[in-house]
């Protein structure tokens, strides 16, 4: 950047201790739809994490001892303060992350909000265990409380949303927190600790440090004063987080990546059916761990669905985010837009069909939007099983469709991947429903929808997917350790 760029620049600082704090050195962050570099982030490595995690561990006595009122009614207040600057932070998630307005300020946002309000909720409403033994003259009852220093890692493609999504349980449960954002998304996290103090929420309860994942993922993952680390992105990242946490025996969460179909039955509602489908192989570019990347129909409605499916994927808009009427933003980085081209490119070599989107459609970008990160909804079909376009996560608006006969294959082809995240079904038979969904290799399965989400409820992914379920009392049991006391009488 020249000089009076420079000037423009946004400068991001650590936050620890309750204090915002330089960093000797930075890394650049790019606007993904005009290409330029707006931000720079701090690149923290093992002096910066020091620093968070003692201030983590001084908090530590006072926040855990606080009734779970006080530090209920502390999220809440910090969910009316993010909610007060709604508009602000959506525009911020936006630029920094290439996705449209109308995503930031429907989705991420407001679901930052609502999750310290859900855990605000939550963490008043568990009970413990209890049992009795008359005949040994005892009861025994089980305890819970919270671990000590949490360390938080998320990744770049719901940002705020799925940082929030740790740290208000981490924090709700008495923990006090480290976390690493995704250094390509750091903005928002940060907005978001200059809202603390008003919050009420005390110095070194919420701590942030800006980084890379090699430098500051890994510190963090490494000090021994951090006793369990929530971590959300690739499987590849996942593994290496288990290698390096192995010799400290940490306690890890792992949400990880997804290959999730779509199983489409003859008596679906293509009505309901083909918008949903769209929306779910497409929304946020494609970039959400849920997204439908393989979709089977049964031959019975193949075609016809596969036209429907075409004509609905041609009237999402690609373009300028800030724009509300556009659909698909941009990608997030050049490499990732470059990674996502090649899977179209490999699958044609294959021998398949690309009905629409990338190479086929023109993409017709405003003048400022010319250098960004763009890339058109793609339909890929007559794609094998064993592509790797059908097998590994693409993570981008590139969905395949291909078709099936029975309920039996279907499930073993649907099962046929390493990863087990989400899976949705659409039939109007309510016994298949039940007996595919309970066949399927998935933490998640949506019937005759997508992504509706209670929170309540368990959320992660099987196989290579993830380890550890988070939810409101999953959440609870990950972010405390619990004891079981013997009193005999
Ligand atoms: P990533 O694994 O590259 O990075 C995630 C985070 O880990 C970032 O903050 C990164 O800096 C950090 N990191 C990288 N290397 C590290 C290391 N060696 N030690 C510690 N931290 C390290 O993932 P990404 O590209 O940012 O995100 C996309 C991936 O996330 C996709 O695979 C997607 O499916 C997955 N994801 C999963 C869920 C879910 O809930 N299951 C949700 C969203 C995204």
């Amino acid at each position: 950047p020249t000089m009076a760029h420079s000037k423009t620049l946004l400068v991001l600082e650590n936050f620890i201790g309750g204090r915002f704090v330089p960093c000797s050195s930075y890394i650049d962050s790019y606007n993904p739809s005009t290409g330029d570099v707006y931000c720079r982030v701090p690149d923290s490595g093992k002096e910066e994490v020091e620093a968070a995690v003692k201030a983590a561990k001084d908090a530590f006595p006072v926040w855990s001892s606080k009734s779970p009122l006080e530090r209920s009614q502390i999220l809440n207040k910090l969910a009316d303060l993010i909610e007060h600057d709604l508009e602000a932070f959506a525009q911020a998630e936006s630029k920094d992350q290439g996705k449209t307005i109308t995503f930031a300020r429907t989705v991420d946002i407001p679901r930052a909000v609502h999750n310290f309000r859900f855990f605000a909720s939550s963490i008043l409403h568990h009970v413990t265990e209890c049992t009795e033994m008359p005949t040994m003259g005892c009861v025994h009852y089980t305890s819970r409380a919270p671990v000590g220093v949490a360390g938080l890692i998320s990744p770049w493609n719901l940002p705020l949303y799925l940082l929030t999504w740790k740290i208000a349980p981490a924090i709700a449960c008495g923990n006090t927190v480290v976390a690493k954002p995704s250094e390509m998304t750091s903005v928002t996290a940060w907005m978001m600790c200059k809202l603390l103090e008003k919050a009420g929420v005390p110095p070194g309860v919420v701590n942030v440090v800006f980084g890379s994942g090699a430098k500051a993922g890994e510190a963090l993952v490494c000090h021994p004063d951090v006793p369990l680390i929530s971590f959300t992105g690739s499987t590849l990242t996942a593994q290496r987080i288990t290698e390096k946490s192995a010799p400290h025996c940490k306690r890890l969460s792992l949400e990880l990546g997804g290959k999730n179909p779509a199983i489409i039955f003859d008596d679906a509602d293509l009505s309901q059916c083909i918008p949903t489908t769209v929306r779910s192989s497409f929304a946020n570019q494609g970039e959400i761990c849920l997204c439908t990347s393989r979709i089977f129909v049964q031959r019975g409605i193949y075609s016809e669905f596969l036209k429907r499916f075409v004509a609905e994927a041609k009237k999402w808009k690609t373009g300028d985010p800030s724009d509300p009427t556009i659909n698909v933003g941009a990608l997030i980085s050049k490499e990732h837009l470059e990674k996502v081209r090649n899977y179209v490119k490999k699958a044609q070599a294959e021998g398949a069909r690309v009905l629409c989107g990338e190479g086929v459609d023109p993409l017709a970008l405003p003048p400022g939007n010319q250098k960004g990160y763009f890339m058109l909804p793609t339909v890929i079909t007559e794609v094998k099983d064993e592509s790797c376009c059908m097998q590994e996560e693409i993570f981008g608006p590139v969905t395949c469709v291909v078709p099936f006969d029975t309920e039996e294959e279907v499930i073993k082809r649907a099962n046929g991947v390493k990863y087990g995240l989400a899976a949705t079904v659409w039939s109007g038979n309510v016994g298949r429903v039940h007996r595919v969904a309970h066949r399927l290799q998935s933490g998640l399965v949506w019937t005759n929808c997508w992504l509706v989400r209670d929170l309540n409820l368990p959320f992660g992914g099987m196989k290579a997917s993830g380890i550890g379920r988070e939810g409101a009392k999953d959440s609870y049991e990950f972010f405390t350790e619990v004891k079981t006391i013997t009193i005999k009488h």
